[in-house]
C-alpha cells in the first residue's frame, strides 16, 4: 500500500475511463475516474439518474447489501453495486480523494481480479494535494462473529491483513495467508487474484438475478475438486489471496487507511460492515491521526496483539502461522 510518499492526500492526475460488464447484473458500463480536489474522500456519482441524486460516498455507513459483492446506496435510494475491487485497488494505490462516475448499477467486473483496475490507476497518475493524508489507527481490540466465522481488527503499527479460508470438500480446502501492506505486497502478491464461485450454485444464483455477468473470462469457476477454467490458478493459494484483496476493498469504506491488522476467519463482505459498524461506535478504539504524527505514535505496539493474546481476551483460537 502506497503510504510512504511524503504524509499527503491524492487523486488522479489525468481523467481515465473504462468500459465492462457486472458481475452480478451482466450489464455493460462505462467509468470514469475523475481527479477531486475540493470534496474529501472517494465518491460515486451515477449519471443515468436526475442530477443531484447520483452521488454516493464510498462509505461503510452506506453499505445496503452484502449478499456476494458489496453495494453501497444514497438517501434517494439511488446504489451501485460491486464497488470492492475497484475500491481496493485505489486504496493500494494511495488515492483518497475521487469522482468515479459511471452510468449504470454496477462496476465492472473486468477480470475478476483488481489487476486492470491498478494499471488503469497508474495509467492515471497521482496528484498529491496540500491537504494531510490521515489513517484510521487501531487502539484496541474489536471483534464481530458469525457462527464459527470471526472477524477482528488490532492495533498494530502498519496495515497487516491475515484471513484463513476452509471450503472442505473442494479443491479449496483450507488455505491461510498474511500480508504486509507495503508499497509493492498489493501488486506482488494479492492485486491478481481472481473471484471465485461453484458450479453447483451457478443456476440458483442466477435465478435470484446475481452472477448475470459471470463467465470464465471473470472468475475463477469450482466444481468440487476441479477448476473448470482451462487456464487453471494464477496462483495456487489464489482464492484466500483474493479474500484479502475483498477486505482491503471493503475496509476502504472506512473513508482512510486502517493502520493495524485486520485478522480473520471465513469473514465476507457483511462481515467487514459489522466490523467497521462497531469499530466506529466505540470512539475509544480508534483514531484518526496524520500518517506522520500516527507512526511515531504506534511503533511499540506490536508485540502485545500476538498470538497468545488472541487466545486469552478474546475467546477464539489464533489461526496457525499468521498469529502475529
Ligand atoms: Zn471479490
Amino acid at each position: 500500500m502506497d503510504i510512504s510518499y511524503k504524509y499527503h492526500r491524492t487523486t488522479v492526475r489525468e481523467p481515465v475511463s473504462f468500459i465492462g460488464v457486472g458481475l452480478h447484473t451482466g450489464q455493460l458500463t462505462t467509468v470514469c475516474l475523475k481527479p477531486s480536489v475540493d470534496k474529501k474522500g472517494i465518491f460515486f456519482v451515477r449519471t443515468d439518474v436526475p442530477a443531484g441524486q447520483g452521488v454516493i460516498d464510498a462509505r461503510w455507513y452506506n453499505v445496503s447489501n452484502t449478499t456476494l459483492s458489496t453495494n453501497l446506496s444514497n438517501e434517494f435510494g439511488v446504489s451501485i453495486a460491486t464497488v470492492e475491487h475497484l475500491m481496493s485497488a485505489l486504496i493500494a494505490c494511495g488515492i483518497d480523494n475521487l469522482r468515479i462516475e459511471v452510468d449504470g448499477p454496477e462496476i465492472p467486473v473486468m477480470d475478476g481480479s483488481a489487476e486492470v483496475f491498478v494499471e488503469i490507476i497508474r495509467n492515471a497518475g497521482k496528484s498529491y494535494l496540500k491537504a494531510a493524508k490521515q489513517g484510521i489507527w487501531i487502539e484496541k481490540p474489536i471483534v464481530v462473529n458469525d457462527g464459527d466465522k470471526f472477524a477482528m481488527l488490532m492495533p498494530h503499527s502498519v496495515p497487516r491483513v491475515s484471513m484463513c479460508i476452509d471450503f472442505p470438500n473442494t479443491v479449496i480446502g483450507s488455505q491461510c495467508y498474511t500480508v504486509t501492506l507495503n508499497d509493492e505486497s498489493y501488486f506482488e502478491e494479492i492485486a491478481y487474484a481472481r473471484t471465485f464461485g461453484f458450479a453447483e450454485q451457478v443456476d440458483a444464483m442466477k435465478e435470484k438475478g446475481l452472477a448475470l455477468g459471470g463467465s470464465l473470462i471473470n472468475a475463477v469457476l469450482v466444481d468440487g475438486k476441479k477448476i473448470l477454467n482451462p487456464e487453471g490458478l494464477r496462483v495456487e493459494n489464489e482464492f484466500v489471496r483474493h479474500k484479502i484483496l475483498d477486505v482491503i476493498g471493503d475496509m476502504s469504506l472506512a473513508g482512510a487507511p486502517i493502520i493495524g491488522h485486520y485478522y480473520a476467519y471465513k469473514a465476507g463482505h457483511n462481515l467487514n460492515q459489522r466490523l467497521l459498524k462497531k469499530l466506529f461506535s466505540e470512539a475509544s478504539a480508534w483514531t484518526k491521526t496524520s500518517l506522520e504524527e500516527g507512526k511515531e505514535r504506534f511503533a511499540n505496539h506490536d508485540d502485545l496483539y500476538d498470538g497468545d493474546f488472541i487466545q486469552k481476551t478474546l475467546n477464539v483460537v489464533p489461526i496457525k502461522n499468521i498469529a502475529s
